[in-house]
């Protein structure tokens, strides 16, 4: 655990921010969780301890600029924010529940473009997927 948690402070401070504690517990509850949270989602979740919710939205926004989160907008106006294990990662596809609102990652689901003249943005993955249905509780 511990280990872990040096592990997050170094990744912080390599690429140039603090490892201030509340940036560390955010990275941290990124990783562990498998879907993307929103500010609103992260900040209940660390409401045991002092820190406000600006801290937080700072520290998401910090986290997002510098590689080690992604935010995503799946329609709903929400930025959610996700873990990327290593920079370079592409974003993957989500699954979002036109219900009850669930958002799932769906990293085994590639974006194929068979068709040469698709736009430059598309041809770079510079674009967001979604998919939308319902989720397996409201199906
Ligand atoms: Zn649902
Ligand atoms: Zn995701």
């Amino acid at each position: 655990m511990a280990k872990d948690v040096d592990a997050l402070r170094s990744a912080v401070r390599a690429r140039g921010l603090r490892a201030t504690p509340s940036r560390i517990a955010v990275l941290e509850l990124l990783r562990v969780e498998s879907a993307p949270m929103s500010h609103g989602d992260v900040a209940d979740r660390l409401a045991s301890q002092a820190w406000d919710r600006a801290t937080i939205y700072r520290n998401l926004i910090d986290l997002s600029e510098v590689g080690l989160a992604r935010r995503t907008d799946v329609g709903d106006h929400v930025w959610r924010f996700e873990a990327v294990a290593d920079g370079h990662e592409s974003a993957h596809p989500h699954f979002v529940c036109t219900e009850c609102g669930t958002v799932e990652c769906l990293p085994d689901l590639e974006l194929t473009v068979r068709r040469a003249r698709a736009p430059r943005a598309i041809r770079q993955r510079q674009v967001e997927v979604h998919v939308r249905g319902l989720c397996d509780a409201c199906s």
